[in-house]
């Protein structure tokens, strides 16, 4: 692999965004490919977070709802995602988690296409995307899911709603929102985009494509800390047409006049639904400072460089191994992940683990890693296939302890 770790030092010395690993904290000696499950922390985090629990929680107590502006936290937050998906100010609110912002769109999707049966999604989707489907549609409306490439061919005057994740869980294969929202607009089907693969990630353009809802996730690239509160969108013109059905006192256009009868906020606050968790919200904030210089771009160029050059590493010895590349080849098609299928997948990603690679394992059979361009370097992407490749060669992950499966994988 001497020529790749020559590449690699080629490609980290002329990095732009080299200097932004010093940014976060990472334990000496790791390589971290898991940030597109749990983010690493932004250095400044701790700070911030301990400040709001001694001055915030401890001093100002309940006045902090107005000293501190903790009561604006969701909306402020949501502002800055704004800018990394492409949509303008006041269409994006920081709140709960992707899974209950998810079933508040649905409902809104749904009511905006009372007459029609279907909601489209794609096979690949996330399991919990499907599930909230499944509880939230009522006996007039189907589930259809299709593979991910006949999502097109699969949208009919009967869809009433797309309702997509951008970039695949497992194999990271990104849909071309562009295309398919207008094509689902010209039929007059309502969008929904799950960008929990997608916000920190690539460039997303949630204006420019014309999307109607769209969700995320607070905790994977946007390193918001373990169960960070999500996002949603709402394009602006829909906002007072739309409600949410999880009609909370925090949606209420006047929380505290403690009115019996609920009357939606106007525009985006109207998806708020309870009190929002400060401390997390506080550590969110924090952690979006890593953004506000970065060119998305730039992020992007980078995520290509270091997906293509692990695929190069990898493919180099996958065959001898049965390894299979599952990821798309073409970057056009890429989010900023890449999986293999790999026989004992599970035993080989523990072994990975334990030599300081962090990964992680998707069923059936997937070992896949996240490329986070704004704290890994090419030469991390070849230390990890290297060590991937002794692992393999000298079967260390071939040892009972590594097949003990833990609760979380
Ligand atoms: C990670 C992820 C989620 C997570 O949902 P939570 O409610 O935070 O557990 C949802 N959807 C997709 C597509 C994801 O990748």
């Amino acid at each position: 692999m001497d020529d790749l770790k020559q590449r690699a030092d080629e490609l980290d010395a002329a990095d732009p965004l080299a200097g932004c690993r010093d940014r976060f904290t990472i334990p000496d000696g790791l390589i971290y490919l898991d940030g597109n499950s749990l983010g690493v922390l932004p250095t400044n985090v701790a700070d911030r977070v301990a400040d709001a629990v001694s001055r915030g929680w401890g001093e100002q107590l309940i006045r902090g709802w107005n000293t501190a502006g903790w009561i604006d936290l969701p909306r402020r937050i949501g502002d800055r995602i704004a800018g990394l998906i492409g949509a303008p100010e006041d269409s994006v609110v920081c709140a709960d988690s992707t899974s209950v912002n998810l079933a508040k769109v649905l409902q809104a999707a749904l009511a905006l296409v009372p007459e029609r049966q279907v909601v489209l999604s794609d096979t690949g989707n996330f399991p919990t995307d499907l599930y909230i489907a499944q509880g939230q549609l009522g006996q007039a409306w189907a589930l259809r899911t299709v593979a991910p490439d006949r999502v097109s061919a699969a949208l009919t005057p009967e869809t009433g709603v797309l309702m997509l994740t951008q970039v695949d869980y497992r194999t990271g294969r990104l849909h071309d929102m562009a295309t398919l929202t207008a094509k689902a607009r010209s039929l007059g089907v309502v969008t929904i985009w799950d960008l929990a693969h997608s916000a920190g990630a690539l460039p997303v353009d949630l204006a420019g494509a014309g999307a109607d809802f769209a969700v995320g996730c607070g905790y994977k690239y946007l390193n918001g800390g373990p169960g960070a509160p999500a996002f949603l969108y709402v394009r602006p013109d829909l906002q007072n047409r739309v409600s949410s059905r999880l009609t909370g006192w925090m949606g209420h256009a006047a929380p505290f006049t403690f009115d019996p009868e609920y009357r939606p906020a106007e525009g985006i606050d109207r998806f708020r639904v309870g009190t929002p968790a400060i401390l997390s919200m506080v550590a969110m904030d924090a952690a979006l400072d890593v953004w506000d210089d970065i060119d998305m771009q730039a992020v992007r160029q980078k995520s290509l460089s270091l997906s293509g050059l692990l695929i190069d590493c990898i493919e180099r010895f996958a065959g001898e191994f049965g390894l299979e590349l599952a990821s798309p080849r073409d970057d056009h098609n890429r989010g900023s992940q890449v999986s293999w299928h790999c026989p004992d997948g599970y035993a080989v990603m523990q072994a990975l683990i334990e030599r300081g690679v962090i990964g992680d394992f998707r069923e059936p059979d997937l070992i896949r890693f996240g490329l986070t361009p704004l704290y890994l370097s090419h030469g991390d992407v070849v230390g990890a296939a290297a060590i991937l490749e002794d692992i393999l060669r000298r079967r260390t992950w071939d040892q009972p302890r590594f097949h003990v499966r833990d609760r979380v994988t």
